[in-house]
């Protein structure tokens, strides 16, 4: 399977760079020139100034409305950068990957994703986006509410990575960033590791773009590591992967449509019976009562690694919240306004010209 990860902005090259790492096809887009260079892995050739001429190298200060004329001006620039580097092999999966809160990423992201949906029409879209901490205010709460609704007409999937449900207590913010994107890739790469690995019980692309082909809806990965020595029971690992705390996101994953679970680990430890026992149990919770598979028993393996995919969700509370709280703000905000352009009315009423005074 073929996947390629395009970043969009500061948050999303620096996760695109951290699957250039673990070496997977990786481009950067940014209307910032030094946070392009900032960047470890992405070759310096598959690093892609946007919007230069509007910002002169310096970023879009979280404007979506500047990130999204950026990415217009310079979108055949991008698009002809994507082909050069697509060549005549197909790509199955195009994860572009961005912050929900600023301006680049959530303005750029969904005027690429529809390019890329015209341009590649048998390859999948995916969404990877992170939610804004609460405590960064009203603006990126906005900025995510415009953008969830934009990709969610374009896009096959959206995989949102909810940062204050993965924001551990007293963490430094940037600290919280580096951790919390290493959790985003060690996930994502794993599953991605694990189609069209030959075996008998394995997942393949078409499994993988089957569950993400979910007109725009939520997905969210879900993951369990242990030690296999201290595995008591492996039906309980396979569980904890999808329930709340194993999730990128508040989820309802009942309300999911399609599913996948991956399991590696050495063979003793991968039990039929534990295994369908927890997918049973997730087949029946889940609304679509479709999972896909795949067991990879690894005899050289000392660790059990579960991870797995939800998709088709509608019920969040971390997208319900960002979008109640962008809709009421809308909802305040006009009103305060009608009441000041009211008021002015009311004060100014009745003033004469006062041409005589002066005449
Ligand atoms: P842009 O460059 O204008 O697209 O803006 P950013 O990429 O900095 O997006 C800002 C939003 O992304 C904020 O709401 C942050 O919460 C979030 N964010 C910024 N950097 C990171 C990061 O490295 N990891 C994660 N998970 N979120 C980030």
């Amino acid at each position: 399977m073929r996947a390629l990860i395009i970043g969009v902005g500061q948050c999303g090259t620096k996760i695109a760079d951290l699957f250039s790492l673990v070496d997977f096809e990786a481009l950067a887009v940014n209307t910032s020139r030094g946070d392009l260079e900032y960047l470890k892995h992405v070759p310096h050739e598959r690093r892609i100034l946007i919007g230069e001429s509007l910002t002169g190298g310096k970023g879009v200060n979280a404007n979506p409305i500047l990130g999204r004329e950026a990415m217009k001006r310079d979108l055949p620039l991008v698009m002809r950068k994507i082909g050069s580097i697509i060549g005549y092999e197909d790509v199955d999966i195009f994860f572009l990957t961005f912050g929900f809160g600023g301006g680049t990423g959530a303005g750029g992201t969904p005027v690429l994703a529809e390019a890329l949906k015209e341009e590649y029409p048998d390859s999948l879209v995916v969404a990877i986006g992170a939610l804004p901490l609460k405590e960064e205010g009203i603006r990126p709460t906005i900025n995510a509410a415009i953008t969830i609704d934009k990709l969610s007409k374009i896009a096959d999937s959206i995989i949102a990575i909810d940062n204050n449900k993965l924001k551990e207590g007293g963490d430094d913010i940037s600290k919280a960033y580096e951790r919390i994107n290493y959790t985003i890739v060690e996930r994502i790469a794993s599953l991605l590791a694990l189609v069209d690995v030959p075996g008998e019980q394995t997942l393949d692309a078409s499994d993988l773009k089957f569950v993400l082909k979910a007109f725009g809806s939520f997905a969210t990965v879900g993951y369990a590591k242990a030690d296999a020595g201290r595995i008591k029971s492996l039906s309980r690992l396979i569980t904890r992967s999808f329930e709340s705390e194993g999730l990128y996101l508040e989820a309802n994953i009942e309300s999911a449509l399609y599913g996948l679970v991956a399991i590696h680990g050495p063979p003793e430890v991968l039990k039929a019976a534990d295994i369908f026992e927890a997918l049973n149990y997730l087949t029946n919770k889940i609304r679509g009562k479709q999972i896909f598979r795949g067991f990879y028993p690894d005899p050289r393996e000392r660790e059990v690694e579960v991870v797995t995919l939800l998709s088709g969700i509608y019920e969040s509370r971390s997208i319900e919240d960002i979008i109640i709280t962008a809709k009421r703000y809308a909802q305040s905000f006009m009103e305060a306004k009608e009441e000041a352009e009211n008021k002015k009315k009311e004060l100014l009423s009745g003033l004469p010209d006062f041409d005589d005074v002066y005449a």
